[in-house]
């Protein structure tokens, strides 16, 4: 390479989709503080710790020339409508043409996006940007550990990483790798991935990097790693409510020795492979977490995870289960959750705060969902619906009302957003160390924040499209050959293939 500063385009296009979610989320889903283009890219971006930052942070480090294009980001849901996928398109092509001769490109996306026609968002994408730009420019992409890494992206990337924890804290750090390795290949070095393909679907709440097998994998490969074996690894177990042809959990590996990388890979895929039993969270009735609660004297609130409505997992939140068991059963226990009902949104408005009207709430999306909740509540408060988290800025929850139904607080919205976070009740004027029972919509997320308050933390047996007992769904399009379903006895992984 001459002197001159190496080129490098910046891009990110997250949402996570979950194909049992029936609503179509339109390009309003990237809301106006969640789409940026050119410099406004900078501006979003440097301050925050997400992978967007991270990946522009390390080419800045590195000497690069950083060409910021289109950055869009949405909360998880049901599959983006076409337009989102065209218009971005659209944008990028724009963006590459205008910025002239590229060295590199550094995408950082969630990799299981899904829109209305098209399975595999991403990787169409990434295919697309690679007949733009040929073969010598070099591609790399940053994922979320959920990804569904398909054979268009791997033909059509040289450097594929994705975070390493799960729940997800390492954004800043996953975005700074991509971009490193990108420099690396740009200043000569010869990393090649090994990709080896684990034909499995596990249920993301039955896992952690924080403890239990998947811990000691992690461990493993950070291991490899440390002992210079290879420079990069990741994990993909992928997101499994996508009823798709093309779907499988992946594990790459990135080194200058390819055999190496490729013997890691193999023995990580074999790692991920055998802790497939163990994935699988001890689900809890939802009657039992309520008798728990009704006899919990420790004065800390119990905590419910109803991760099969979890929008984080691309659920739709319009489960109102819990309330409705709660009152079915006349419990007083003071309760909390949050429902997402766009139409009593709009009735708690026209009813205005302090005045108390007829609702009936939630079950309004998903397929099968019981419900609705119905009873007289009153309107405790109206919102515009954004919030502050921890680290990752704002959550968004479009109009919001809080209503209160005597013993039970439910936070009305009209989309999911950051469910894990306390911080959706704190900002809404509901501390959820007040109650005596918090249903929390999220898989693993919550367990940090939530640990904090309270460590009576259960995992319901609940319905929805994010529900962990991946027999129940009406599957339609998985491919052949695939765990927890038809997988033929005495399956092992075949070994990685060499990119
Ligand atoms: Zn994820």
């Amino acid at each position: 390479m001459s002197n001159k500063k190496p080129r490098v385009l910046v891009f990110e296009f997250h949402q996570e989709s979950n194909t049992f979610n029936p609503k179509i989320e339109p390009i309003e889903r990237f809301n106006p503080q969640m789409i940026f283009e050119g410099e406004e890219c900078f501006k979003s971006r440097v301050d925050l710790l997400g992978v967007g930052s991270g990946s522009i942070k390390a080419l800045w480090e590195r000497g690069a020339e950083v060409i910021p294009s289109v950055f869009m980001h949405a909360a998880s849901g049901g599959r983006v409508d076409d337009q989102v996928l065209s218009h971005l398109t659209e944008r990028l092509e724009h963006h590459i043409k205008a910025a002239g001769e590229l060295d590199g490109i550094v995408a950082t996306l969630h990799g299981a996006t899904c829109t209305e026609s098209c399975d595999d968002a991403c990787g169409v994408l990434m295919e697309r940007i690679r007949a733009l730009v040929g073969e010598k420019v070099v591609i790399a992409a940053a994922f979320d550990l959920h990804a569904n890494i398909t054979e268009r992206m791997i033909k059509s990337v040289d450097i594929i990483c994705g975070y390493n924890t799960y729940p997800h804290i390492d954004h800043f750090k996953t975005g700074h790798r991509a971009s490193t390795l990108c420099m690396d290949l740009l200043e000569g070095k010869k990393h090649q991935m090994a990709i080896a393909e684990i034909p499995m679907l596990i249920p993301p709440a039955g896992y952690t990097d924080k403890e239990g097998a998947f811990k000691v994998l992690m461990d493993r490969a950070k291991e490899m790693v440390a002992q210079g074996k290879i420079a990069d690894f990741t994990i993909f177990p992928v997101q499994p409510w996508l009823d798709i042809p093309e779907i499988t959990s992946r594990v790459v590996t990135i080194g200058e020795d390819a055999e190496q990388a490729k013997q890691c890979a193999d023995i990580l895929a074999k790692g991920l492979f055998d802790l497939r039993d163990e994935a699988w969270p001890d689900l809890v009735d939802v009657d039992k977490i309520i008798d728990i609660a009704e006899e919990n004297q420790s004065g800390k609130p119990v905590i419910l995870a109803d991760s099969a409505d979890s929008p984080n997992g691309g659920c739709v939140g319009d489960s109102p289960v819990v309330a409705m068991r709660l009152q079915e059963r006349g419990s007083k226990l003071r309760a909390c959750m949050f429902v997402v009902d766009p139409v009593s949104v709009k009735k708690a408005f026209e009813i205005g705060v302090g005045k108390k009207g007829e609702f009936s709430i939630g079950a309004g999306y998903t397929a099968g969902m019981p419900g609705p909740f119905k009873g007289e509540g009153m309107v405790r408060s109206l919102h515009d619906g954004y919030f502050r988290t921890y680290k990752s800025g704002t959550g968004y929850l479009g109009l919001s009302a809080v209503v209160n139904f005597g013993n039970i607080d439910i936070l009305l919205c009209e989309q999911g957003s950051n469910s894990g976070s306390p911080f959706i009740y704190r900002q809404f004027g509901m501390e959820p160390s007040f109650y005596d029972l918090v249903v929390v919509k999220a898989n693993t997320s919550f367990r940090a924040p939530y640990s904090v308050i309270s460590d009576l933390i259960y995992v319901a047996d609940t319905p929805g499209a994010g529900a962990s007992n991946l027999k129940l769904f009406q599957w339609k399009n998985l491919p052949k050959g695939l765990y927890p379903f038809d997988l033929p006895e005495g399956y092992q992984p075949d070994q990685a293939k060499i990119k």
